[in-house]
């Protein structure tokens, strides 16, 4: 008995020493095949040579065929998939804003993308308003005016804390001491839903249309808003006062420009001085109507094994950026570390069971255009939730979009169950294997796990990212920590070959439905709400998912029915994104489930 377990014992010891060192070889394999000066180089054609990329643009198309170009020299095989949904393309070739009165100053500005060229260089008064209404209130008296938006304006003031940071040990374990999803203790998330916010995008896009066409109907030059940045960093993209007319459908507002917001303070210290500044501006711009330019990059290292290789690991990143810095950081750096990833995993062959593949998306920046596309085609519709066919086959989507910081580990989306896999994995990596249950949102992976696929986003040293050079013009090559490239492409290629080699795919979140389902143990109604437009149901059964599980409308209010195993529950309702609380529960018997929700009802299913 005792012979039997020490030989059982030795030959375990042998088989953890053999896979820890067939583990080492793999990576040093790993590490001796990939290239910072590579890495570096594609970073810089794509920044200074063909940035910046905004969707629809030669710019941006350039990008693609370059980015196929040198995956394609390193063995790599790859396809565009165009997604001609009507995007339109925007640039620049010339523009100036310049203060000349009461003193002359050249301002810091940027156009915002999709506005229309001037007339020419044209000079106007100030007039500095609140709210839409005042320039309604005003008609008749803003011909040969700048429109100026005051309710854009706070002051910036000298940044105290650091400018540029690495996550702390500290940092980190808060992070992965977290038990709630929605618990936002590193990097950024936010509970509003995929399709709220397509909704509420196209809202407010119809209004400030009306808005854009009755200031050119009353003959004003141009609109003006200030940056949110301090040190004259502009912050500019498309969804201020002006949200992105991305569509060759939408209406194309005119000249409007973000200037610094030091450089708005003084404007308005001005006027409020009554010494009328005036400010003369010029923009000449191009919209580009070709469909081709909207496409995403498909890359493959093919599967090896006969059933699996049909079977998919994703990584992906967009290439597009904002078009007032080059989009180095935002996101040029990530797209090369990933291609370098395949570039890897080309040369040391090591013929995953699993086919992976590399996609880079177009039009991250334009809400998802490149990734929504592909979802709907390949994985499952984003309206009715109707599956496609590669959703039963992709293990999982890994997503590159926070910078271009070290990796420090990965955010679990609420995937319990993935947390020992990752742990796994990272093990070679000690400084990177931080896992939080936490949801991170707000970029292509979001589309993914929408249909419940595992995808996941990267903790990553945030560095200055946030501070300065997020969708601004100091995303440049120069804030590319060069030290980080390579050990980040060497670990998403260990990571994706770990993944594509697994016995099974990734598991999938336990609970998380998109459609009403009309079957189910348990029965969750909430009475009355008639005039709501669209309720969900949220809990510790769906990890207070902040889509919830969508209600159907019935008579007396909203209905949904699910499948839960025994057990004790907390729950809650969404109403157009209001957390409500079910009021058939008396006040004093709500409950919370110190994890930071309150207001709860407590149900047993048994
Ligand atoms: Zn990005």
């Amino acid at each position: 008995m005792y012979k039997i377990k020490l030989v059982l014992f030795i030959g375990m010891c042998l088989i953890t020493n053999l896979s820890i060192k067939a583990q080492s070889q793999l990576l040093d394999s790993i590490k001796n095949n990939s290239s910072e000066k590579r890495i570096m180089k594609n970073i810089s054609y794509f920044s200074d040579v063909y940035g910046p990329r905004l969707l629809g643009t030669p710019k941006y198309n350039k990008s693609v065929l370059y980015a196929q170009q040198v995956l394609s020299e390193n063995g790599v095989s790859t396809r565009l998939e165009s997604f001609d949904k009507g995007y339109r393309g925007w640039d620049f070739s010339s523009f100036k804003v310049q203060m000349t009165t009461p003193n002359y100053s050249s301002i810091i500005a940027y156009p915002l993308a999709f506005t229309k060229s001037t007339k020419s260089a044209q000079e106007g008064e100030l007039v500095f308003i609140d709210k839409i209404q005042d320039a309604y209130d005003l008609k008749g008296k803003l011909k040969g005016k700048i429109i100026m938006f005051k309710s854009l304006y706070y002051p910036v003031k000298s940044i105290e804390q650091q400018m540029s940071i690495r996550l702390s040990d500290e940092d980190l374990n808060k992070a992965t001491a977290n038990t709630d999803p929605n618990d936002v203790r590193i990097g950024y998330h936010s509970r509003i839903s995929i399709p709220t916010l397509f909704e509420n995008r196209e809202n407010y896009k119809n209004k400030i249309t009306e808005f854009f066409k009755y200031l050119e109907q009353q003959e004003v030059i141009a609109t003006v808003e200030p940056s949110d940045y301090p040190y004259n960093i502009l912050h500019v993209d498309g969804n201020r006062a002006l949200p992105s007319f991305r569509l060759k459908t939408d209406y194309k507002p005119l000249a409007s420009f973000v200037i610094s917001n030091e450089h708005f303070g003084r404007l308005l210290r001005l006027q409020n001085l009554n010494l009328s500044p005036k400010l003369k501006v010029e923009l000449t711009s191009t919209y580009y109507n070709e469909p081709l330019y909207n496409r995403n990059l498909i890359a493959e290292i093919p599967g090896s094994d006969p059933v699996l290789k049909n079977e998919l690991v994703i990584i992906g990143a967009h290439l597009d950026s904002w078009h007032s810095g080059t989009g180095a950081v935002d996101n040029a750096a990530s797209c090369a570390m990933l291609m370098e990833a395949m570039i890897i995993l080309k040369k040391i062959n090591p013929k995953p069971k699993r086919t992976i593949r590399l996609v880079l998306w177009g039009g991250e920046e334009q809400v998802f255009a490149g990734s929504e596309f592909y979802v709907n085609e390949h994985v499952g519709d984003m309206k009715t939730g109707e599956p496609k066919n590669e959703k039963p086959k992709i293990s999982a989507y890994l997503n590159l979009d926070n910078g271009a910081g070290k990796i420090r580990g990965i955010y679990l989306m609420g995937n319990k169950k993935i947390e020992p896999y990752f742990a796994e994995y990272l093990q070679p990596f000690p400084t990177s294997n931080t896992l939080t249950i936490q949801n991170a949102n707000q970029t292509d992976h979001w589309l993914f796990d929408y249909h419940n696929i595992p995808a996941f986003q990267f903790i990553q040293d945030p560095l200055d990212y946030i501070s300065a050079i997020h969708h601004t013009n100091a995303d440049l090559y120069e804030y590319v920590p060069k030290e980080d490239q390579e050990f980040n492409a060497d670990l998403v290629a260990y990571l994706s070959l770990k993944i594509a080699n697994e016995k099974e795919l990734l598991p999938r979140k336990p609970c998380q439905y998109i459609k009403p389902n009309k079957i189910g143990n348990t029965t969750f109604q909430l009475i009355g709400f008639k005039n709501a437009k669209k309720v969900s149901l949220v809990g510790n059964f769906n990890n207070w998912d902040m889509f919830g599980l969508p209600m159907y409308k019935t008579a007396d209010g909203w209905k949904t029915k699910i499948d839960l195993p025994k057990g004790k529950y907390f729950y809650k309702f969404i109403v157009d994104e209001n957390w409500t609380n079910d009021p058939k529960t008396p006040e004093n018997e709500l409950a919370k489930d110190g994890k930071g929700h309150g207001g709860l009802t407590v149900i047993y299913v048994e």
